[in-house]
């Protein structure tokens, strides 16, 4: 199994938080492009680690659905970094879409279609028992055709925590979960839909809606922004490792709060976006949930790929 062997590694892409990505081939043919994400956790791999982790990743490579960026090969080089060979995306991030004000307009349709995409990638990976952990708009990578696919599924897991620990590189905490950031050590697939959910904030008002700077301000901003967990809408909250709140608590923030920032999705829209918010992670709406909700079906239809807005 000389995967390595395989392909051609280009020049560097871009740098991420933690791997450096470069272009590549297919060495049997030159015109088939991939992306070669070399992970950088050389130290945290102590001799006969690497192959562990490359096990743990294989499963992915079988993870196949539209919207989730397709894991092509994993294999180490010499070095034990671990190089993972992806599908090659180069038209850019949501995130690139949301922050470009002046060059992008889009509307609820395209958020339906942007949202449809990304629920149905999250519903994919949890039935197969995969949780992402960092769902974000720049991990949400757009595809020729207009497809958006999740990048790094599976991934944060197998590497975020050991990377915290070598790199001075904040990740990014506005889009993580309340049981997360009082330090639960079993959650679920509930941690995702979270994150969906203020991605779909965001699409709306354009700006990250609960932007905190250290976890402290994440859970004074999200106590705000969404309302402050406690007994009576979370039984078992202040259990949590890391629990602490501001006082005095914020009351849960109605549909009246949701309709005035979030109304231009509309009342089903701001329904479903409510049901992602819902703090108590065991109450919060599944993934499956999401797909059967009442604002894929209602007007106006989701926006067709080929109509999408893209950068210029
Ligand atoms: P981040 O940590 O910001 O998510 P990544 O490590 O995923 O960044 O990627 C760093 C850069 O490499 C990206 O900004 C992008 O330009 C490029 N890149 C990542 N994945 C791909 C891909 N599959 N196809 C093309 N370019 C990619």
């Amino acid at each position: 199994e000389d995967e390595k062997a395989k392909y051609v590694k280009g020049k560097k892409l871009g740098e991420g938080t933690y791997a450096n990505v470069y272009l590549g081939h297919i060495s049997s043919s030159p015109s088939s492009l991939v992306a070669i994400k070399k992970i950088k956790v050389q130290q945290q791999y102590t001799e006969g680690m690497a192959p562990d982790a490359i096990r743990e990743l294989k499963f992915l490579q079988e993870l196949s659905h539209p919207n989730i960026i397709s894991l092509i090969s994993v294999f180490s080089s010499k070095d034990q970094n671990i190089n993972l060979v992806l599908e090659f995306l180069p038209m850019g991030d949501l995130e690139m879409l949301i922050k470009d004000t002046s060059g992008v307009r889009y509307g609820m349709a395209d958020i339906k279609a942007w949202m449809g995409m990304l629920s149905r990638a999250v519903w994919f990976c949890h039935e197969n028992f995969v949780l992402h952990r960092d769902i974000k708009p720049n991990n949400l990578l757009i595809a020729a055709d207009g497809e958006v696919k999740l990048a790094d599924f599976g991934l944060a897991r197998s590497f975020s925590d050991p990377y915290r620990l070598m790199t001075s590189t904040v990740i990014t905490i506005w889009y993580r979960p309340p049981e997360l950031l009082f330090g639960a050590r079993q959650y679920s697939g509930a941690v995702d839909v979270w994150s969906v959910g203020l991605v779909f904030a965001e699409l709306v008002i354009r700006v990250p809606y609960l932007q905190g700077i250290n976890e402290v301000d994440q859970i004074a901003k999200l106590c705000m922004g969404v309302g402050t967990p406690t007994e009576e809408n979370w039984p078992g909250v202040s259990k949590l490792p890391d629990y602490t709140v501001p006082a005095p608590p914020s009351p849960v923030m109605g549909i009246d709060h949701y309709l005035s920032m979030f109304g231009t999705v509309g009342q089903e829209g701001v329904d479903l976006l409510m049901k992602m918010l819902i703090m108590d992670p065991r109450r919060r709406i599944t993934a499956r949930q999401v797909l059967e909700h009442g604002w894929w079906s209602s007007d106006p239809r989701a926006t067709k790929n080929e109509d999408l807005p893209k950068k210029g």
